[in-house]
């Protein structure tokens, strides 16, 4: 099956109950059992919900995975991941990860023993140095956010292997129609549903695709025992946004080409940060591991006063944190989504206060090119 099929005719694409077309929302909590442990598959919402169920196995389908698990945000998601680890183990993580994943890691699970250490990824040689003899994981962004680092997935996921780690891969910014962790080496993929899945800016889940039994087992567990599941109308949501992430896909990266054409051109953008781009350090790489290089685009201006210039100037792109929706959105990430993470740091890292990030949505092209000269104009 080809992906834009897959879109529509994986999973459970028709409800096995009453053969609609649209898997019905289940908003129901509980199920009557005929007999004590006789019950037909769900038993209770957070154990198991059929629309929930639907979403878990189209994701499951779309990542090449054994099983899918749908949560109430992508941090309820990566949360849930690092729950299969146990007090005194270690994790070497990319360095500019979701400011999110970088905050769970160092003030909140780090109050519970598990280890972080944060590395550029995208050598192979920092992910060597920071293994240690408690380390069980790699965990890796790519392309990451929002400097559009790349790490090479099947050479990192090949390194974790071989010092018996787990490979976890957050693949939101590709999305599985452009990018399959899994086939890749990964043992765990997971996004933020909230960003392209959904697409629309209307729902905030996460999802988990595993590729072993035992990994299904163990994360069934802490999904089950801790609870963060997504409820049935946000899964219905989901599974009408990815049926047409294809097209969305497709668009969003014609757009996001044209958009980086005009930036490389313009005097007043320094250096823009896109792996579509040939001077990208790790454009080879994209181009192999990716077949598309997605709709997320940073660049520098210079200074936080030319930022704030830009953002007042735009009329179509929206200054909001997220990304991967219909409309096309802009921020400052020192300001905003990098904001937790302290400013020696975001400036080691090269988030600088004029760096902008853009996605790009699915307007018209030339109305977003206008768009950004007129308030790059100002
Ligand atoms: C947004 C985001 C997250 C966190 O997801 P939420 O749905 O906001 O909880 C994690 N990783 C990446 C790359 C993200 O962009």
């Amino acid at each position: 099956m080809k992906k834009k099929t897959q879109l529509i005719h994986g999973g459970i694409p028709n409800d096995p109950h009453t053969g609609a077309v649209s898997v019905p929302i289940y908003q129901v909590s509980t199920y009557k059992q005929e007999s004590v442990g006789n019950f037909k598959g769900y038993e209770y919402s957070r154990s198991g919900n059929p629309t929930r169920h639907a979403l878990e196995e189209l994701i499951k389908d779309l990542e090449g995975g054994k099983a899918g698990f749908a949560f109430g945000s992508g941090m309820a998601a990566i949360t849930a991941v690092m729950m299969l680890f146990d007090s005194g183990d270690h994790v070497v993580l990319t360095d500019d990860v979701y400011g999110g994943t970088y905050r769970v890691m160092t003030k909140v699970l780090n109050r519970l023993g598990i280890e972080s250490t944060f590395v550029d990824s995208s050598s192979m040689e920092n992910i060597k140095k920071a293994i240690k003899p408690n380390t069980k994981a790699l965990y890796i962004e790519t392309p990451t956010n929002p400097l559009l680092k790349i790490t090479d997935i099947k050479k990192a996921a090949a390194l974790a292997k071989s010092h018996n780690l787990l490979t976890i891969v957050d693949n939101t910014f590709s999305t599985p129609y452009w990018q399959n962790p899994i086939n890749q080496g990964a043992d765990i993929v997971l996004h933020s549903a909230t960003k392209y899945l959904g697409g629309h800016s209307d729902v905030v889940a996460g999802l988990v695709v595993v590729n072993s039994e035992k990994l299904a087992e163990e994360l069934f567990f802490v999904q089950n025992s801790t609870g963060g599941v997504l409820g049935p109308q946000d899964s219905w949501l989901l599974i009408r946004g990815i049926k047409t992430l294809g097209l969305r896909m497709e668009e969003h990266e014609k757009n996001t080409r044209k958009i980086v054409e005009f930036l490389s051109t313009h005097p007043k953008v320094n250096k823009i940060y896109y792996p579509g781009l040939e001077s990208h350090p790790n454009h080879e790489i994209a181009k192999q591991q990716a077949s598309g290089f997605g709709g997320m685009v940073s660049f520098d201006v210079g200074s936080e006063e030319n930022a704030d210039r830009l953002l007042e100037g735009t009329k179509y792109f929206t200054l909001a944190e997220s990304l991967g929706a219909v409309e096309s959105l802009i921020s400052v990430p020192a300001r905003m989504t990098h904001a937790s993470i302290p400013s020696d740091r975001r400036l080691e890292l090269g988030i600088t206060d004029g760096l902008v990030r853009i996605s790009v949505g699915l307007e018209d092209a030339e109305d977003l090119i206008e768009d950004l000269n007129t308030a790059l104009s100002k």
